[in-house]
């Protein structure tokens, strides 16, 4: 029997390998004019960095990870999100001495083991940026600009952008004790992932995906409320700065993001189209965790966006590439005319196809239709002996007399 994939693990086609550049490259021009830089870190770390950075009580870290054990007894995880590799490299390599502030971002794949369905896999891919160095709320908002500049980029305005408060480290515990209380006498209304958070991790009862938590929570005190005075300052400034960028945005009180390292300002994207894999992007500012990963004490904030939630929304678009010309030829010596017109016309930049088997006119002509070749030329003797031929404009089959020359070829093809 063939081999097949790993479930949850998936093949991007040919055919859709064209969305997915359409959306790298969008992100890679909208991240560098807000100058940013790429960062490439490796797939797989220590396990101890995950465990540090995103917390043990988070569920990527309780029941997500791809974890083993290598032929060195050393244990590694594949990476399960971008930011914890990033900070890593940032600290090890002491990016912060050439200067403080850094515009980082990275794309590439990410591991949990979940239960794969629409919108949710086991290998997936995001796109991520991270700023650090800069405490100011305005920078929070230059980031949520970059987020919705992208989504406008790629003609995307359906995942709209939801922001919360997560506090710090001064006024959280006030609010999660407040927290555990009105969850106390709700208790035996929670599912049992969520009894156990209420001890070890009560605000992810919040985000609890099962509809009766979702009820008992209903009317639970909201962070929001319990900001310390400089948090909520800065709160209030992220909120006036956003709204100078004129983005649209709501005020999601319940939004507890997953991973323990979120202070303060915390995001999603989230779109009503992809059931309940609702969030296209995610992500909020982590003011403790370079220090948590031993490096200074230097805040950062930055997103990630999930790769394949965002080529779900672009829908049935066609993001393929079509050749410029499609040479058919009527024989052997005008597949020699033919193969030299298609490198002269390459090296000038154009896709050129022609047929590699010597098949009938008629069916070069189905493959010209099949590939979507804008233009089309048959190469007989006539043509050879004229130096020229007709080539067709294949929207409205226009007829164009043109030279047999790469150079007034290329001008023809644009
Ligand atoms: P969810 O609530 O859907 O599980 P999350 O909070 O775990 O999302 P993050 O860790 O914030 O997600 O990751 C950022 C983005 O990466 C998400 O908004 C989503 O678009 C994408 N993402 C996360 N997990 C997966 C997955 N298993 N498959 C595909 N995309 C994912
Ligand atoms: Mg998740």
């Amino acid at each position: 029997m063939a081999i097949t994939a790993i479930k949850g693990c998936n093949d991007i086609l040919p055919e859709e390998s064209g969305r997915w550049q359409y959306i790298e490259q969008a992100a890679r021009r909208i991240f560098e004019r807000n100058g940013f830089s790429e960062i490439r870190v490796p797939i797989m770390e220590k396990t101890e960095l995950f465990c540090r950075s995103i917390g043990d009580t988070s569920d990527i870290v309780e029941k997500e990870m791809y974890t083993f054990i290598d032929k060195g007894e050393n244990s590694v995880t594949l990476r399960p999100e971008g930011t914890a590799g990033v900070m890593r490299a940032y600290i090890e390599h002491k990016l912060y001495a050439q200067d403080p502030v850094a515009k980082l971002y990275y794309l590439g794949p990410m591991f949990r083991y979940e239960r794969p369905q629409k919108g949710r896999y086991r290998q997936f891919h995001q796109i991520g940026a991270e700023v650090t160095g800069v405490n100011d709320p305005l920078v929070d908002a230059q980031v949520l600009n970059m987020l919705c500049a992208f989504f406008r980029e790629i003609g995307l305005d359906e995942p709209t952008l939801q922001i919360n408060s997560l506090g710090c480290p001064e006024c959280r515990p006030a609010y999660r004790a407040a927290l555990v209380e009105f969850l106390q006498g709700r208790l035996d209304r929670l599912c049992d992932d969520c009894k156990r958070r209420f001890t070890s991790n009560p605000l992810r009862t919040l985000d609890c995906k099962v509809a009766g938590c979702g009820e008992a929570t209903q009317g639970a005190p909201a962070m929001l409320d319990h900001l310390c005075g400089e948090c909520d300052d800065h709160f209030s400034s992220v909120k006036r700065y956003l709204d100078l960028t004129g983005n649209q945005y709501g005020i999601n009180p319940r939004m507890v993001r997953g991973l323990d390292y979120y202070t303060r300002t915390t995001f999603e994207l989230v779109t009503g189209l992809l059931g309940s894999q609702s969030a296209v992007a995610a992500g909020g500012r982590y003011d403790g965790l370079i220090s948590q990963l031993g490096g200074p004490s230097i805040p950062g904030i930055g997103f990630a966006i999930g790769v394949e939630r965002v080529a779900l929304l672009l829908g049935e678009r066609d993001f393929s590439t079509k050749p410029d010309l499609f040479i058919a030829t009527m024989g052997a010596d005008q597949r020699d005319m033919a193969f030299r017109l298609l490198t002269d016309l390459q090296s000038r930049g154009h896709w050129v196809e022609l047929d590699y088997e010597g098949k009938s006119l008629k069916s070069q002509m189905r493959r010209a239709g099949k590939l979507g070749a804008r233009y089309s030329v048959v190469l007989g003797e006539n043509e050879l002996q004229a130096g020229q031929a007709s080539f067709k404009r294949m929207v409205d089959g226009v007829l164009i007399e043109t030279p047999l020359a790469a150079d007034e070829i290329a001008l023809l093809l644009g």
